[in-house]
């Protein structure tokens, strides 16, 4: 249930409504936006009727939300969910057109390999360093990546560029290890490890969640209200391909998902062209293709040496073909009133 209070509404009487609430068991989720405050009710609201609150004279109007996601619906929150670390900025404000770029390596292999990428990334102009730590391979005789050596990896290129850093969890047993990681991301295999998406919203920190493999939009936006409902205020909604019945590509990039969920909630979305195609030479198209359909951001596998990567080469991009990249799509999201380059 949404209860949509009047401007100016004094904040005495926000605060008595709301203990009022509190103590009949129900969590209040406060938005103030813009236009207006909005308190958004969690809880059995069916034995609450919408005239209780109309006979508050400061209530504006009062609507009952019948998706079952409700703290990641825009309904509840009607402004954009803007979310800041570093100098990066996702989300879209009104006085800020600068789509978010995250890039870097599939897996952090050593120390060269990642300083190496993290700074011609940044040099590129991208904001957010990603880099995997601990990798879910299909196989368990692949590179599962370097653990926590690899989170120390991060943290050195994160001191050594100043971007952030954005990383894969996969257990919850890692987290003691993910004190200086600015985002953690849940992948597609982990969409739906509800146990993990419980702690992970208590974490306090941004989440970057992907869309699973297989995953109806409602299943996905389900577990965005999991880390949402444990605590998370800032999630990142990615999408990186689907599987269909067609396999030419090494998944399906469901580019209508973006406006969709865009409509739906309030959170940023961004498409990781990478993984949803698996050919390096197709990403930049379907990085433009992101760009064009609104996306708050992209997600790009760079790699200084792919044929010799340890995990997802054949999807990565060189560091050059990156930057070339980079200024291509700033020209494009010009079209659209947005960029991707600084100034
Ligand atoms: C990744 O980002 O490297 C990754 C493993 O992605 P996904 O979970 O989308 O497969
Ligand atoms: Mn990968």
């Amino acid at each position: 249930m949404i209860v949509v209070l009047k401007p100016n509404t004094r904040p005495d009487a926000v605060e008595t409504l709301v203990s009022q609430l509190e103590e009949k068991g129900f969590k209040i989720h406060i938005s103030r936006g813009e236009e207006a405050m909005v308190l958004g009710l969690v809880g059995d609201t069916s034995r609450l009727t919408e005239e209780s609150f109309l006979a508050n004279d400061f209530v504006e109007r009062v609507m009952r939300v019948s998706s079952s996601y409700k703290l990641a619906s825009r309904a509840f929150h009607p402004d954009n969910t803007i979310i800041r670390c570093g100098n990066a900025v996702i989300g879209r404000e009104a006085n800020n057109a600068r789509l978010a770029v995250i890039a870097g390596p599939c897996s952090v292999e050593s120390r060269e390999q990642l300083i190496t990428v993290a700074n011609a990334v940044k040099a590129a102009g991208a904001q957010i360093l990603r880099g995997g730590a601990f990798k879910p391979r299909t196989s368990p005789y692949s590179f599962q990546g370097m653990g926590a050596e690899g989170i120390k990896l991060l943290l050195a290129a994160k001191e050594a560029t100043g971007l952030p850093i954005v990383t894969e969890l996969m257990s919850i047993n890692q987290i003691d290890l993910f004190d200086g990681v600015d985002i953690i991301q849940i992948g597609a295999r982990n969409m739906q490890n509800y146990d993990l998406l419980k702690e992970v919203g208590m974490a306090g920190k941004p989440v970057l969640l992907k869309r699973g493999l297989s995953s109806t939009v409602k299943e996905f936006l389900m577990s965005v209200e999991y880390l949402m409902a444990a605590g998370s205020r800032d999630v990142i909604l990615c999408e990186r391909g689907i599987r269909t019945f067609d396999s030419y590509t090494r998944n399906t990039l469901d580019i209508s998902v973006v406006p969709w969920l865009q409509k739906e909630t309030h959170l940023p979305v961004i498409i990781d062209p990478s993984h949803a195609c698996g050919m390096s030479w197709m990403v930049p198209t379907l990085a433009k293709a992101a760009v064009a359909v609104g996306a708050d951001g992209i997600m790009v596998e760079v790699h200084n040496n792919p044929p010799a990567a340890l995990c997802d080469g054949e999807q990565s991009l060189t560091p050059d073909v990156f930057a070339d990249l980079m200024r291509q799509l700033d020209r494009y999201a010009a079209l659209e009133g947005r960029k991707l380059l600084s100034a």
